[in-house]
């Protein structure tokens, strides 16, 4: 399968894992070797080469000779080669999302529909090319003009999670590129094929048509190569996407040299249904929240909050829904599965443990909550009820399916618990009743980056600006005006007069 797929992409991942430009891939070795995983057998995949310090600092130069060009290339023709980038992807959707599959361990729709993000998010980025606006502004001096215009920032770092492989990747890149900036990516060690097939494809189809260089590729069989690049004044951007313990530091890290940093870090996103809550949505949107990628995204829904006059009735009915979740647990790669595996050994135990944290607190586990005993990394997602909000277990992101069932009795409580975690990427709540939703999207409701009436926590559109609060970091990536932080803003003034009147009428007489 695997062989199959890597053939279908014509990738040759031997060596591969450093894309230095102009079609050339590195040959180095000595840097380590990263060697992802079937999730679903556990098998290695392939071997990829860990990019040396010397190929990284060719990458760093060849993406500072590209810059010179690219920044004074017209925003419109920018967005002509991301559109290409668009065509060659739709070119290759089945084959990469199928990669997406394998080696992230996603079912085969969620993989096609990274990819499909990919092409979406590089329409919306040839749109946005023709729009990079800044305000123009009265001057208060006679025979003045000012305006601000925003301008490219240079090179820009992406630091990706495993968990989508690939999309994070073109929010940022796609993006970064109308706005003429060169980027550097450096994936999930646990997804580098994903990685490597990705920058193929778009690295081609810029190639073929006489683009620069944009993007680059580096791989780190450690950490020492990714806090080499986050600590580089050479790269006035780092866009980090991962877990709030690493973001943390690598935030710290950028500030110390006064760089700039996007967070897309961990979720503990929370579902509220009230006594007037629409079952028939709810129950479909908390139980693909829940399990969808295996509880694997940020997004993925790990507390449900609800009415206690409805409690008994939602919990019983999400304990049958979980019963026929668990008989479509297997292979991601084969469209009848629900639910595939967590993607490493580790997330197995993560999930073992949490679920020991959990009882230990005096959690009971209605369903699930055990490792399956075949091949792979496969798991039966939990629901676990009796503990509070405040409880350690339920304050914390695992990275994984369980999900904790609480009650309450009035709005204000149930915002309060929504609101009472450290996290704040997204939230919902399903209620018919106009009040009670105005509510939570009012200043006093939900405190998170998302916040939904009537669908579930899980997944986002592109066109939104993404991401969240609090210990995920303040980020926001993709759609709205995102594009913002992929450039610097400049504020000019002109004076067309012959006098030089000074601001605010001070006289300054010589
Ligand atoms: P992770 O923090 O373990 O790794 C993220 C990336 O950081 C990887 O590329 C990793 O190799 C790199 N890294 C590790 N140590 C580093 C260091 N010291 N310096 C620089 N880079 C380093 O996260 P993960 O397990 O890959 O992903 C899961 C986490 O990501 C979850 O917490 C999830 O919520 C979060 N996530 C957030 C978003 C979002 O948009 N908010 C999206 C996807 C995933």
């Amino acid at each position: 399968m695997s062989s199959e797929l890597l053939k279908a992409l014509a990738l040759d991942v031997t060596n591969a894992g450093t894309y230095l430009g102009n079609g050339e891939w590195s040959t180095a070795t000595g840097a380590g070797v990263l060697k992802p995983q079937n999730p679903t057998t556990g098998e290695v995949i392939a071997e990829v080469q860990a990019t040396t310090e010397a190929d990284y600092e060719t990458v760093i130069a060849r993406a500072q000779e590209a810059y010179k060009v690219w920044r004074t290339t017209p925003a419109p023709r920018r967005g002509e080669a991301v559109r290409l980038c668009g065509e060659a992807l739709r070119k290759h959707k089945d084959a990469l999302g199928s990669l997406v599959a394998l080696e992230m361990g996603k079912s085969k729709p969620e993989g096609d529909g990274e990819v499909q993000e990919m092409i979406d998010i590089a329409d919306f980025a040839l749109g946005q090319s023709r729009m990079l606006y800044g305000y123009t502004m009265h001057s208060e001096r006679p025979g003045h003009r000012m305006y601000e215009q925003y301008h490219p920032l240079g090179l820009v770092g992406i630091i990706s999670a495993f968990n989508f492989p690939v999309a994070v990747w073109s929010w940022n890149a796609f993006l970064a590129a109308i706005c003429g900036d060169i980027c550097i990516w450096k994936p999930s060690n646990k997804t580098p094929l994903t990685a490597i097939a990705t920058m193929k494809i778009c690295n081609d189809a810029l190639k073929d048509a006489g683009f620069p260089n944009l993007f680059f590729l580096i791989n780190d069989a450690g950490t020492a190569l990714s806090e080499k690049m986050v600590e580089d004044r050479r790269v006035p951007l780092i866009s980090f996407t991962g877990s709030t313990q690493v973001g943390r530091t690598v935030n710290q890290k950028v500030a110390q040299r006064l760089g700039r940093c996007l967070l897309e870090l961990g979720g503990n996103n929370a579902i509220i249904m009230d006594e007037t809550a629409d079952q028939k949505l709810a129950v479909p949107g908390i139980v693909f929240g829940a399990v969808g990628t295996a509880g694997q995204r940020c997004t993925t829904t790990r507390r449900l909050i609800v009415h206690e006059s409805i409690y008994d009735n939602v919990l019983a009915t999400l304990v049958k829904a979980y019963t026929q979740v668990e008989g479509k647990i297997g292979d991601p790669t084969d469209a009848a599965n629900l639910m595939g595996p967590l993607n490493s050994p580790e997330a197995v135990q993560q999930f073992l443990a949490s679920i020991e944290k959990a009882k230990a607190a005096g959690g009971n586990v209605e369903i699930g909550g055990t490792a399956i005993d075949r091949p792979g990394n496969f798991v039966l997602p939990a629901i676990v009820t009796g503990l509070k909000n405040s409880d350690e277990i339920v304050q914390h992101e695992t990275f994984a399916p369980i999900l904790y069932v609480m009650k309450y009795s009035t709005l204000d409580e149930a915002i309060d618990m929504q609101n009472g975690v450290p996290q704040g990427l997204s939230s919902s709540i399903f209620t018919t009743n106009l009040k009670t939703a105005e509510k939570f999207l009012s200043a006093a409701g939900s405190d998170c980056g998302i916040a939904n009436i009537n669908i579930g926590t899980s997944g986002a559109e592109i066109g939104g600006a993404f991401g969240g609060e609090k210990d995920t970091g303040g980020g926001r990536e993709s759609g709205s005006d995102a594009w913002k932080v992929y450039m610097r803003r400049q504020t000019n003034t002109i004076n067309y007069s012959d006098s030089l009147p000074l601001a605010q009428g001070i006289k300054f007489d010589l």
